[in-house]
Parts: C-alpha cells; sequence; structure tokens
C-alpha cells in the first residue's frame, strides 16, 4: 500500500480526469490535483502547455491542460518530438523544411499545421496544442502566423532545449 511517488509519474500516467474541465489552476494546484511536482509543471509549461494569460500568478484553464495532455501523450506514442511530424513516405518522425509550414485549421485550443518533409519533401500534418504549434512557428522564423486573435508569441521564454 505504498503510495506511488509523486515525482515519478510521467505523462502517460497523469490521470486527467482529477481535471475539471471548467475550473482554472495554477502551478501549484495544478502539480497537487494530477499528483506530480510543481517543476514537472513547470516543465510542460516550458514545452507548450499555456496559460490564460501572463498574469501572475499563472492560470491554467482546465480544459486547456487535458487537451494538452491528450495531445503530449498522442505525440509520444507515434513517438514524434514536440515539433516532429509523422512522414508516411519516410515513416518516421521527420522534421519539417524550414519555412514549410502552413496552417491548415486552428481553434482556440489547437493548431493544425502542415509543412513538407525536410528529408524526403512529402506532405506531412499534425495537430499541435496552439502554444506548441505557435512555438514551432516561432522556432522557424515564420511568425507570420495568420490565426485569428493572433496570440502573443512568448518565443524567449517558450523556447525549451531542442
Ligand atoms: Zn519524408
Amino acid at each position: 500500500m505504498a503510495r506511488p511517488s509523486k515525482k515519478r509519474r510521467t505523462l502517460a500516467s497523469v490521470d486527467r480526469r482529477r481535471l475539471r474541465r471548467d475550473a482554472t489552476y495554477t502551478i501549484p494546484e495544478l502539480a497537487e490535483a494530477l499528483g506530480v511536482s510543481v517543476p514537472t509543471v513547470r516543465n510542460w509549461r516550458r514545452k507548450g502547455l499555456e496559460p490564460i494569460d501572463d498574469n501572475v500568478p499563472l492560470l491554467f484553464h482546465g480544459a486547456a491542460v487535458k487537451d494538452w495532455l491528450d495531445l503530449a501523450r498522442a505525440s509520444r506514442r507515434s513517438r514524434c518530438g514536440p515539433s516532429q511530424f509523422y512522414c508516411f513516405s519516410c515513416r518516421v518522425p521527420r522534421v519539417a523544411e524550414s519555412g514549410s509550414l502552413r496552417v491548415l485549421q486552428a481553434t482556440s485550443r489547437t493548431l493544425r499545421l502542415a509543412g513538407f518533409c525536410h528529408h524526403c519533401g512529402g506532405r506531412m500534418s499534425r495537430n499541435f496544442a496552439a502554444a506548441a504549434g505557435r512555438a514551432l512557428f516561432a522556432r522557424q522564423g515564420q511568425s507570420d502566423l495568420a490565426v485569428s486573435g493572433s496570440p502573443h508569441l512568448e518565443e524567449q521564454s517558450a523556447r525549451g532545449p531542442k
């Protein structure tokens, strides 16, 4: 009956059902609700989990966190990195050719991006959490993202290691 260690919990084992879609959470509240450490949540933030705005303390929508966790888990399943697409020609995750990204569809929570495989030139597309998709655009130097509402980019703070 040892309780699972809080620090050992991974993205895959986090129980998203413990979040309420209509609630808002601070970082410590998210950590508490999901049974992970505060540094883990900060790490998610660096990986693209987006707060409601820049006001401190940062607040996160339960619904947005759930969606982000779903997408993060899905991309992990296909072994795509946070900025990779699955290329059906190469049959492995690939990065998009620089400058080739286009927005196919945008909602408040997700971005469907298309690009061309850096390796074979094949067409690739994938859904990203909105923040992750915008961060990818920013890294590729494509800041002219035509999304209604034009959310502000946080290139300097969102840029994680690789
Ligand atoms: Zn390819």
